[in-house]
């Protein structure tokens, strides 16, 4: 596929193969973007940016509203571009592509709801009462949104769906691994009337480009989701400029002795192991109450047996690959690691090529690594805690705060998980892994800066303008 670059799909002058997480297979061949073209797409993207602002938010609305019903009529193909580039298995891609159009809709909608305030200067001693006041919101101007492997069409859509329908430009730098689900969306962008001015997408090596991207002066606002040690550098390099960093996680759920056992058992059962748990609200840690931890286990294990891993293309697999050989060996090094430090490998953690089985791993060290670092894999680290005081000291004790989840009938236990952790979401009686689209959505600590969801991303795409009427 090319790349879209400046208004015109792209060769590139240097190219790569782009191959199957699970087969190896060639898939496709994508340009790799030097610094020409990063200058191109910028430089494109200020006229762009200028076009979008001047635009009615009617207009923009409008065409985002056409992209959804574009969308809607490519769920099939988006999905299969998505199992194929990622290894995701083929029925969570259909769930993925399946959330593109409302996820548009609802960006076109919030894109409509950009309200200011009158300010009530007369209370101000001395301005007396001839003055109007009021705020306005502008959009940024040229955004750069930078998005990881794991979400590929979701999390690209929360980026440039809310900066677009905000009267942004936008240059997209989608993973290395996943760009072809990118350039179809760009694709039905395009069909739905998008000026080719407003949008970029630059496809190649983060490592290569990301910082004539982030630090470049054009660019007013970039929005990033991906691992923490990549938003730091983006911090280094950025200079004065709007900030959303989405990243790494290591997300709690706690267990408490009067929870529904069977409910707290399934939801960890899909929260470790939804997308090979790559995903950054995947469950990590279970902080199981000693008095029912056996119990927990016993209806833990027949659930994430029961999932089959494979082919992610068949619809028989619940379970793909992992984004790569490298990353599934990785997580293989670090599940056998803790078990050769002590803790139980109960289930899982056998490797072929990029699957990996779904591994359970008990009495893990709060200290150890598979705690404290984010495993981005199918494994959940359960360590047994004496009481709800242990768990939330627990829940927070890595450098992380993005999500967490604990399972209580006590509502005063719940409510005091809900305000002591320190998580930019508490899901009670669920996992962490829990999304609406629409909710405010972004993590504490070294999980980031700044919210997604449309009404909080269109806010975080515009910036605020104070303006004075000074009268007789
Ligand atoms: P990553 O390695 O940090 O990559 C993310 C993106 O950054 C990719 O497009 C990558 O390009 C690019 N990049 C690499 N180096 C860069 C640089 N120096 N400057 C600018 N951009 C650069 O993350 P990943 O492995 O794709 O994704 C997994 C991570 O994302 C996990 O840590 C996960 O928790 C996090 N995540 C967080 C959220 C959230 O909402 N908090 C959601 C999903 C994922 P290349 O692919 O070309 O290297």
């Amino acid at each position: 596929m090319r790349m879209f670059v400046g208004g015109d799909w792209v060769e590139g002058s240097r190219r790569e193969e782009l191959r199957s997480p699970f087969s190896g297979e060639v898939i496709d061949t994508v340009p790799i973007a030097g610094q020409d073209d990063v200058d191109l797409a910028l430089r494109v993207a200020v006229t762009g940016a200028e076009r979008q602002r001047a635009m009615t938010a009617y207009d923009r609305q409008a065409i985002l509203r056409r992209a959804a019903d574009i969308a809607d009529q490519h769920v099939d193909d988006l999905a299969r571009t998505i199992s194929m580039e990622s290894g995701k298995a083929i029925a969570e891609a259909t769930g993925e592509a399946s959330r593109a159009g409302d996820l548009l809709r609802l960006s076109a909608f919030e894109g409509s709801q950009v309200y200011g305030d009158t300010l009530p200067l007369d209370a101000h001693r001395g301005a007396g009462r001839h003055r109007l006041g009021l705020t306005v919101r502008q959009p940024c101007g040229v955004v750069v949104a930078i998005t990881p492997f794991n979400y590929p069409l979701l999390l690209v859509l929360h980026k440039i769906a809310p900066a677009l329908a905000a009267g942004n430009a936008v240059v997209l730098k989608p993973a290395r691994q996943t760009p072809l689900t990118a350039l179809k969306l760009v694709e039905v962008l395009l069909e739905a009337g998008l000026p080719p001015d407003a949008m970029s997408c630059v496809t190649g090596s983060g490592g290569e480009i990301g910082e004539l991207l982030c630090s470049d002066s054009r660019v007013r606002k970039i929005s990033f989701t991906g691992s923490t040690a990549t938003g730091e550098a983006i911090t280094r390099v950025a200079g004065v400029k709007r900030l959303s960093l989405e990243l790494g996680a290591s997300c709690p759920v706690a267990i408490l002795p009067d929870a529904d056992i069977e409910a707290a058992a399934s939801a960890v059962a899909v929260g470790g192991y939804t997308n090979a748990g790559q995903v950054c609200i995947a469950v990590q840690r279970v902080l199981v109450d000693q008095a029912i931890a056996g119990d927990f286990i016993d209806a833990l294990l027949p659930k994430v047996e029961a999932i089959r891993t494979g082919d992610p293309m068949s619809k028989d697999t619940t379970m793909g690959s992992l984004i790569s050989e490298a990353e599934a060996r990785r997580v293989e090094r670090v599940v056998h690691a803790e078990a050769a430090n002590g803790a139980q490998l109960l289930l899982g953690g056998e490797r072929d090529g990029a699957v990996m089985s779904p591994a359970v791993v008990m009495g893990v060290d709060p200290a150890s690594p598979l705690s404290q670092d984010e495993l981005f894999g199918p494994a959940v680290a359960v360590t047994t805690v004496p009481d709800v005081e242990t768990a939330i000291r627990l829940a927070n004790s890595t450098r992380y705060g993005l999500g967490a989840g604990v399972f209580t009938r006590d509502i005063d236990k719940a409510l005091r998980f809900a305000r002591d952790v320190d998580a930019g979401s508490v899901q009670v009686n669920w996992t962490p892994l829990w999304r609406a689209d629409l909710m405010p959505y972004g993590g504490l600590k070294a999980s980031g800066i700044g919210k997604e969801g449309p009404r909080w991303a269109v806010r975080e795409m515009t910036e605020l303008k104070t303006v004075v009427f000074h009268g007789a």
